[in-house]
C-alpha cells in the first residue's frame, strides 16, 4: 500500500529529541519552546509566536481572544475543516459559510460581500490544499466594513501570497503540525500576531489563564494547550529543512500534473494563481460528474489497487452537528458540496518516492479509463 502520508524525519529531530531526554527538560518549560516559537515569528514575518498542542486549539485561542459576543457572525468557507467552525461556535459566535471557487477551492471572493452583515464582526480566511485565498479582497472587505482577519495558514507553511509569507495576513493567524502539514511536531499547532495584546491574550488561554497576582484564583477559564518541549525539539529541527520540503513539494506536484494532465474527466490543481504558485500540501483531484463515479468509489478502487487516499473535506453548510444546533441549515453551497462528494486527494507526503509518484498517476489514469 503506498501511504497517503508519511513525514520525512531525516535531519537534526533524533538530536534535539535526545537533548530533551539528556537534559530532563520535557515539559513546556523546555527551552526548545521558546527557541520553536522565535524562529517560527522569524520565518512567518510576525512579531509574536505561541505554541500550542495542536492546530485547532490555535483557532479556539485566536478567535477567543478576539472577544466576540453572543450572536457576532464570522465568515469563513464552507470546504474547510471542523476546527474552523468549531472554534467559531465555542466561542458563542455564529458561522457563516461562504461557497468554493471552483478552479482553486479556496473561499470565492466575489461571494463574501452579499453575506455582510450588521452582525458580521470577523472573516476568517483558510488556505486549502496548496493555494492561498485570495487575500487582498478579503482584506480589503474586512477593511471596509470593520472586521478583524483570523488566518489559518495550517496548510501553508512556507507558502506566499504575492511574496508575502502566509501567516502575516490579518489581525491573527494559525498553524498546525499534524504529521501531514508541511512541517511536523507529531501533534502541535502556532498562533502568531503582531498585537501585543492579542499575544498576551492567547498565552494566557493556552495557559489555563493563571493570574500573575495569585496563582490558582482565575478571572477567565482557559485551556492548557501548552505544547512540550518534546513538540518543539522536532519544530526546531524540522523548521531548518523548510524551504528544502517546499521544494521537494512542488516537484512532486509538478510530476503528478505532467503525468496526468490531459485525463479526461479529472480536475487537477491549479500550478499557479496571479498571486502564488501552488505548494501542493496535498495532491487533491476532482472527478467530473459525467464520469458515473464519484470520489467514494473511486477511493475504494484505489484502495484495491494499493493506493492510499483521503477524501476532500465535507462543507460546513451539511455537518450534522451544526445542523442540529441551527447553524448552516438549508444553506446551498454548490461548488463546495459538488467537490466534496467528487474530490479526494492521492498520496502526497514527503517520503514519497517518484517511484511511487508514478505508480499512483498509473493507477489514476487506469481508473478513470
Ligand atoms: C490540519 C488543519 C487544522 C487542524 O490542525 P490540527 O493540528 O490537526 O488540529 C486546521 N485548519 C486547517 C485548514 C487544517 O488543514
Amino acid at each position: 500500500m503506498i501511504p497517503v502520508n508519511e513525514p520525512l524525519l531525516d535531519g537534526n529531530e533524533k538530536k534535539y529529541l535526545a537533548e530533551c531526554i539528556d537534559t530532563g527538560w520535557i515539559s513546556s518549560e523546555g527551552p526548545f519552546v521558546r527557541r520553536f516559537e522565535e524562529e517560527f515569528a522569524v520565518t512567518v514575518g510576525r512579531r509574536h509566536a505561541i505554541a500550542v498542542a495542536n492546530g485547532s486549539l490555535a483557532l479556539d485561542a485566536a478567535v477567543a481572544a478576539l472577544g466576540l459576543q453572543p450572536g457576532d457572525e464570522v465568515l469563513l468557507p464552507s470546504f474547510t475543516i471542523i476546527s474552523c467552525a468549531a472554534a467559531i461556535v465555542r466561542a458563542g459566535a455564529v458561522p457563516v459559510a461562504v461557497d468554493a471557487d471552483p478552479l482553486t477551492w479556496n473561499i470565492d471572493t466575489a461571494l463574501i460581500k452579499s453575506h455582510i452583515t450588521a452582525r458580521s464582526k470577523a472573516i476568517m480566511a483558510v488556505h486549502i490544499y496548496g493555494l492561498p485565498c485570495d487575500m487582498n479582497p478579503i482584506l480589503a472587505l474586512a477593511d471596509a466594513h470593520g472586521l478583524r482577519v483570523i488566518e489559518d495558514a495550517a496548510e501553508m507553511h512556507g507558502q506566499t501570497y504575492f511574496g508575502r509569507p502566509c501567516g502575516s495576513f490579518g489581525d491573527i493567524s494559525t498553524f498546525s503540525f499534524y504529521p501531514n502539514k508541511h512541517i511536523t511536531t507529531g501533534e502541535g499547532g502556532m498562533i502568531v500576531t503582531d498585537s501585543d495584546a492579542l499575544a498576551e491574550k492567547c498565552r494566557s488561554l493556552r495557559n489555563l489563564c493563571f493570574i500573575p497576582e495569585r496563582r490558582f484564583v482565575h478571572e477567565e477559564l482557559g485551556w492548557n494547550m501548552r505544547m512540550t518541549n518534546l513538540q518543539a525539539a522536532l519544530g526546531v529541527a524540522q523548521l531548518e529543512r523548510l524551504e528544502t520540503f517546499i521544494q521537494r513539494k512542488r516537484s512532486m506536484g509538478a510530476l503528478y500534473t505532467e503525468l496526468l494532465d490531459g485525463t479526461p474527466g479529472l480536475q487537477l490543481p491549479l500550478a499557479q494563481a496571479e498571486y502564488a504558485k501552488n505548494i501542493y500540501w496535498v495532491y487533491g483531484i476532482v472527478i467530473e460528474d459525467s464520469l458515473g463515479l464519484d470520489a467514494v468509489e473511486a477511493m475504494r478502487r484505489l484502495g484495491a489497487a494499493g493506493v492510499g487516499t483521503r477524501p476532500f473535506f465535507w462543507p460546513m453548510n451539511k455537518q450534522p452537528v451544526l445542523n442540529r444546533m441551527g447553524l448552516l441549515k438549508g444553506v446551498d453551497c454548490p461548488v463546495a458540496e459538488r467537490i466534496a462528494r467528487q474530490g479526494f486527494y492521492i498520496p502526497s507526503g514527503l517520503a514519497l518516492t517518484e517511484t511511487q509518484i508514478k505508480t499512483v498517476a498509473q493507477k489514476v489514469r487506469e481508473l478513470i479509463r
